[in-house]
């Protein structure tokens, strides 16, 4: 439901089960580059909104999972096209409600139809693996991957809609039906999406719960009848969610914080690409993507040349509403992850580091109406400082320098994130040798950033910053369990055979049961 003020167009993400919208109670979503302007509105999902949304999945699962991949890739298929239309319309909304700029919404709301098409595309592979003969010294057996169940899928707001079809898309080509809890700070421009592929879908394959994540998420972690979950989000939370579903054993995939480092070597070339790919890789969104590079380490000989280039690259980013052009980025999208860095900041600053905000501000005068921050770069910084230890999430930067590779690796691997990260040299073959030593998911050579991970390629976090793999036929499997149907024609040759078959009183002295004590 789509209502007017007057002015801007107000979005309600309302509670969405089997096609209908439930009544909730509503809270506020705010623009972050102009905190006066209420977006729209979000539904206050509960326990029992969860209890109903995953009732429908429930009841909808036979039906679904019984199609083939390729009926169900259909279904998928006119989603997609549904989805293309307006999504210029959902990228403003989405930079209304999350800050990022308009280029980086329309990749954003474009991951709905990409992720959609790209897990059609797996169809047929998904359906190979639905009857596999597997010919054994024994006889033969018939392997088969099922559909787990209905998914529940919990997902963050910093890529609302790109993280959500990433999961979503691999359950629904399983056979699986999905519950998504919407993200409470940024839940407009998904809620809409959802909205278009509920429509195309089979009533209660998809349902749609925003709410708060101690409520609805928690919930829905819980549920004994979602019996796979797929979590995206902070390490805190992650753990979280982990005991609540610890409580039906259902299965996991988590994508976790990161706090990316980047290695550069002393031989590397600064050039305008070179800096422009460390721009992108560090001030994306803000800086608020989870494999965002959120410390860089430098070879001594290169530390001062690289630090004043970087300065001077980052110095001509313009920072402004992210639906104004001439921005590069937008403001940070949450009053507490701005204080949270605006005190990591303060408390470097404190201990000794050196603070350098640089770049341009588009509205000086309405700057304080939002959580604009300049990208700022962080130098003589200690290697223990929680800036450098833990993932600000934002567009502060700490360059450390280091004299030998071997403490590089070391300060790297010094952590319990191992997400993503970078080593930059002109030589490929070495720094491939020290991406071999690097504890991280997904370690880039010369490139750091979104893109950098196609959908072939297995992503996900090493250590806490997550459990299993995302992309590719992996994401398929996730939501399935694999089922063995054994049927020998001849078991004469199994251990035991012989002596199953022939044993009993005539082969064997029966000791009498009961001896009688010798009066
Ligand atoms: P968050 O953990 O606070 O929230 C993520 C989701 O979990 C939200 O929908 C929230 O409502 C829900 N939630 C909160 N408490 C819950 C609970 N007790 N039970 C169930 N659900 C609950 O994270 P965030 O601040 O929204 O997102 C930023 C974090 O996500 C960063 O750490 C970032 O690195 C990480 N992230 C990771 C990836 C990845 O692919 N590895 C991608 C994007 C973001």
């Amino acid at each position: 439901m789509t209502t007017t003020d007057g002015h801007a167009a107000k979005v309600i993400a309302p509670v969405l089960i089997a096609g209908e919208e439930v009544p909730s109670d509503f809270a506020p979503v705010v623009n972050p580059a102009r905190t006066s302007e209420i977006v729209g509105q979000y539904a206050l999902g509960t326990a029992h909104h969860i209890d109903l949304a995953v009732a429908a999945a429930v009841a909808a699962f036979p039906q679904w999972s019984a199609l083939t991949a390729g009926e169900r890739a259909e279904y998928m298929l006119r989603a997609a096209d549904l989805i293309e239309v307006g999504l210029e319309d959902r990228a403003a909304l989405l930079t209304r409600e999350q800050g990022k700029v308009l280029w980086e919404s329309k990749l954003d709301v474009g991951g709905a139809p990409m992720m959609l098409r790209y897990f059609a595309g797996l169809a047929e592979e998904t359906d190979r693996l639905t009857e596999a003969a597997v010919t054994t010294a024994r006889g033969n057996a018939v392997l088969r991957y099922v559909p787990v169940g209905p998914v529940g899928i919990i997902t963050p707001w910093n890529t609302p809609v790109y993280l959500a079809f990433g999961a979503i898309a691999p359950a629904l080509i399983a056979g699986n039906t999905v519950v998504v809890k919407l993200p409470e700070e940024v839940p407009l421009a998904l809620s809409e999406t959802l909205r278009l592929l509920a429509d195309v879908l089979p009533t209660g394959v998809v349902s749609a719960v925003p709410g708060l994540g101690e409520v609805a998420g928690a919930a829905l972690a819980l549920h004994p009848d979602i019996r796979h979950l797929s979590f995206t989000g902070s390490i805190e939370t992650g753990k979280s969610v982990m005991r609540g579903a610890s409580m039906n054993l259902k299965t996991l995939g988590m994508e976790l914080g990161g706090n990316d480092p980047a290695i550069v070597l002393a031989d590397t070339k600064i050039t305008e690409p070179l800096l422009s790919e460390f721009m992108a890789g560090v001030f994306s969104s803000s800086g608020q993507i989870c494999f965002n590079v959120k410390r860089i380490y430098v070879e001594q000989p290169l530390y001062k040349e690289f630090v004043e280039a970087f300065s001077e690259k980052a110095s001509r980013i313009v920072v402004g509403n992210g639906l104004d052009p001439r921005s590069t980025i937008g403001p940070l999208t949450t009053k507490a992850g701005f204080d949270r860095l605006v005190a990591l900041r303060e408390s470097a600053e404190s201990r000794g580091a050196t603070v350098t905000p640089v770049g341009h501000k588009l509205d000086a005068g309405g700057w304080d109406d939002g959580y604009f921050m300049l990208p700022t770069i962080v130098t003589s910084i200690d290697a223990r400082d929680d800036l450098v230890t833990g993932e600000q999430f934002g567009p502060v930067i700490p360059i450390l320098p280091f004299s030998n590779v071997e403490d590089a690796i070391a300060a790297a691997n010094d952590t319990e994130y191992g997400l993503a990260a970078s080593v930059w040299s002109s030589d490929v073959d070495r720094a491939r040798d020290v991406a071999r030593r690097v504890q991280a998911g997904n370690v880039f050579i010369n490139v750091h950033r979104v893109g950098a991970s196609p959908m072939q390629v297995p992503f996900g976090g090493m250590k806490q910053s997550g459990l299993g793999r995302n992309h590719g036929m992996q994401a398929v499997t996730n939501s399935m369990e694999e089922q063995a149907i054994i049927d020998f024609d001849d078991t004469s040759h199994m251990p035991g055979a012989r002596e199953w078959q022939d044993f009993g009183p005539d082969d064997v002295i029966i000791p009498s049961p009961i001896q009688e004590p010798n009066e």
